[in-house]
């Protein structure tokens, strides 16, 4: 007979906690303007990736709230049945145009819009060259895909290109996979050399702009946006090696969702033959409203982009300058500040907390062996002075923890 159900749930979780690596929910209550309450405190939100307070803007809640209104709360089928309604049309019509693309599909999260595309796209005998560091859903769409999956060390485009190389004669198409803001340590991907590799080596590249979006781009249309407005690389090169770009409305533009932007034809392509399109739900028609309220603030106050940039540029060349160390030279809204020692960034994150500052404590196996960290995400509704007093708890812990 088999172990009885309930012993069988019992004893994955002893192990999970064996390990240490039992997690739990907190119950945090948003408060807008960056705060939040936990425990009873209110706490300035330093771990949200709501980059520009979005979540809890008033004209985003108020558009949430009016297509409610409108066209109900839920999308009651999936879009290929009468799930699609004005208000995701809308949405599209507006996604397409930020993003300068044919087209847009909406579906109900970032991870399905990945997980679906890659899995629908790339076939069994094709060869999925993949960042170490990529996100759980496109690692998920390449194995569901039957591709076979090659992981190159994070943003080491010589292994990427050896690789590449070993490969060229190889029958299926060669695709590459990756971030274009890597969400745990807050870089850029190498976004010019990769669309150069692939167009050497003839590859595809799948860019996953999760953390990019309502950030890079002149009013955050992305990083791809950002790459081609820097004219350091041929437009027509990236349109044509970078052909599948996906998004999430659920970030940086406060609401819930994902999206791939691409040709029209691409597009019809994924809603007929990505699983979790087709066989789900539409997106929720509130979503719809919120997001499309979030982008029209976006492009109407460009600076926001650019003042988040700028301070984190300046908040983390003050951490730097401090001794700390940080990953990367970015000016991501992500900062990671690497403690190594899992203990030790439990004890950081509880200190910040004391002092009023809820940030992200992230240890193995979200991200690799010696490199727990704090993650800080900032936010461009934060201002000088909080971040300041952020710097100063930072700081201190840094100085009694050396003495
Ligand atoms: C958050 C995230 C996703 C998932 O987006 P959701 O809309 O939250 O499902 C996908 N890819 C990356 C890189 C992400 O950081």
């Amino acid at each position: 007979m088999a172990e009885p159900f309930s012993e069988f749930v019992q004893r994955q979780l002893a192990t999970i906690q064996t390990e240490g690596l039992l997690r739990k929910r907190r119950l945090v209550e948003p408060l807008g303007e960056g705060r939040c309450r936990l425990n009873g405190r209110e706490l300035w939100d330093f771990s949200s990736n709501d980059y520009h307070g979005l979540a809890n803007h008033r004209e985003v809640i108020a558009a949430a709230c009016e297509s409610t209104r409108t066209h109900g709360l839920g999308a009651r089928a999936s879009v290929l049945i009468s799930g699609w309604t004005p208000a995701h049309q809308a949405l599209r019509d507006q996604l397409a145009t930020f993003e300068a693309v044919e087209d847009v599909l909406l579906c109900s999260s970032g991870y399905a819009a990945c997980q679906g595309a890659i899995a629908a796209l790339v076939k069994p005998g094709d060869l999925v060259f993949c960042d170490r560091l990529n996100h759980a859903c496109l690692i998920d769409g390449c194995r569901l895909s039957g591709g076979s999956l090659r992981v190159f060390r994070h943003s080491e485009l010589d292994a990427l290109e050896r690789q590449l190389q070993k490969f060229q004669s190889h029958q299926g198409r060669r695709w590459i996979v990756t971030e274009t803001v890597f969400g745990m340590d807050g870089v850029l991907a190498p976004l010019a050399r990769l669309v150069e590799l692939a167009e050497q080596y003839d590859a595809t590249i799948i860019c996953d702009e999760a953390h990019a979006t309502g950030v890079y781009g002149s009013t955050g249309q992305g990083a791809v946006t950002e790459l081609r407005e820097s004219g350091h690389c041929d437009a027509d090169l990236i349109n044509r090696r970078i052909a599948v770009r996906v998004g999430t409305l659920s970030k940086s533009l406060g609401s819930q969702g994902g999206f791939v932007a691409g040709s029209a034809a691409l597009i019809q392509l994924l809603w007929n033959t990505a699983r979790p399109l087709m066989f789900s739900t539409g997106l929720s028609v509130a979503a719809c409203g919120g997001a499309a309220a979030a982008i029209r603030i976006l492009q109407d106050d460009p600076d926001r982009c650019s003042r988040l940039r700028k301070s984190s540029v300046e908040f983390r060349q003050t951490l730097r300058d401090a001794g700390l160390t940080l990953l990367g030279d970015s000016d991501s809204p992500i900062v990671s500040v690497v403690l190594e020692d899992p203990d030790r960034t439990m004890n950081w994150a509880s200190e910040l907390e004391v002092a009023g500052f809820l940030v992200g404590a992230i240890r193995p196996p979200t991200v690799p062996h010696n490199t727990a960290r704090l993650r800080i995400s900032l936010s461009s509704v934060h201002s000088p002075d909080v971040l300041n007093e952020l710097t100063q708890v930072l700081l201190k812990l840094h100085e009694t923890s050396h003495v």
